[in-house]
């Protein structure tokens, strides 16, 4: 009997690093999802800054969507996705056009275009 046994482990350890491999592979994708991320984010915030103090932004514009989530069952989810050609903590001025933080704007204009009012 003692061969059935052999033969069974034999399988399970191979299962095992079947599953183990998968596992390894899927911890490697996220990995790179994030690396990818953060080298866009990286990217982004080398653009996006506040043009008076120089601040980066901090994050993309988060933009929800609603989604229906299967055809007949009426389901609405939101769905959240990053606009990397926006930022979220950054306002454009109306008179200069460029990318002003919360700190350096007035309702809608900078505070370089305020002082030279
Ligand atoms: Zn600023
Ligand atoms: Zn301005």
């Amino acid at each position: 009997m003692f061969w059935r046994w052999k033969i069974r482990k034999k399988h399970r350890d191979q299962e095992r690093r079947e599953q183990k491999d998968a596992e390894e592979g899927w911890r490697q994708q996220i990995r790179d999802e994030k690396d990818e991320y953060d080298r866009r984010l990286k990217e982004f915030r080398s653009v996006f800054k506040c043009h008076v103090c120089g601040k980066p932004s901090a994050r993309p514009y988060k933009t929800i969507s609603i989604v229906w989530d299967g055809e007949y069952d009426g389901n609405r989810v939101s769905h959240e996705s990053d606009d990397w050609t926006r930022p979220d903590d950054l306002v454009r001025c109306s008179q200069c056009q460029n990318w002003t933080c919360q700190k350096h704007l007035e309702e809608d204009l900078c505070k370089k275009c305020g002082e030279k009012l």
